[in-house]
């Protein structure tokens, strides 16, 4: 099992919304262990175990060695819809709505 990352320390999750992606397959080309474009031209988390999550909201666990790529995913995504947040309060530290 992969360590998770963290800011901090904590654990840290990423979803993506849907209904903003662009399609354009930034965070795939940063981070393909955790992104995905299926079929739909739309991205979706994949779970550590490689299995594409379509349900709306589905989060994975950001791995420790690949935070940097997926903060940066969420940073560079042009339908801000990339989400990183905190999985023990659910706050969110990357993407749009981080303080
Ligand atoms: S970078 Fe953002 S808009 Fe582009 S494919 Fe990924 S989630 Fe969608």
């Amino acid at each position: 099992m992969q360590q998770e990352a963290g800011v901090d320390g904590e654990a840290l999750e990423v979803w993506i919304d849907q209904d903003l992606c662009t399609g354009d397959g930034i965070c795939v080309q940063y981070a393909p262990e955790v992104f995905e474009l299926d079929i739909d031209g739309l991205a979706y988390v994949k779970s550590p175990g490689d299995e594409l999550l379509q349900t709306p909201g589905a989060t994975t666990p950001v791995p420790l060695t690949l935070l940097r790529d997926v903060a940066d995913s969420a940073k560079e995504c042009p339908g801000d819809c990339i989400h990183v947040r905190r999985v023990s309060d659910s706050v969110e530290v990357y993407g749009p709505d981080a303080e």
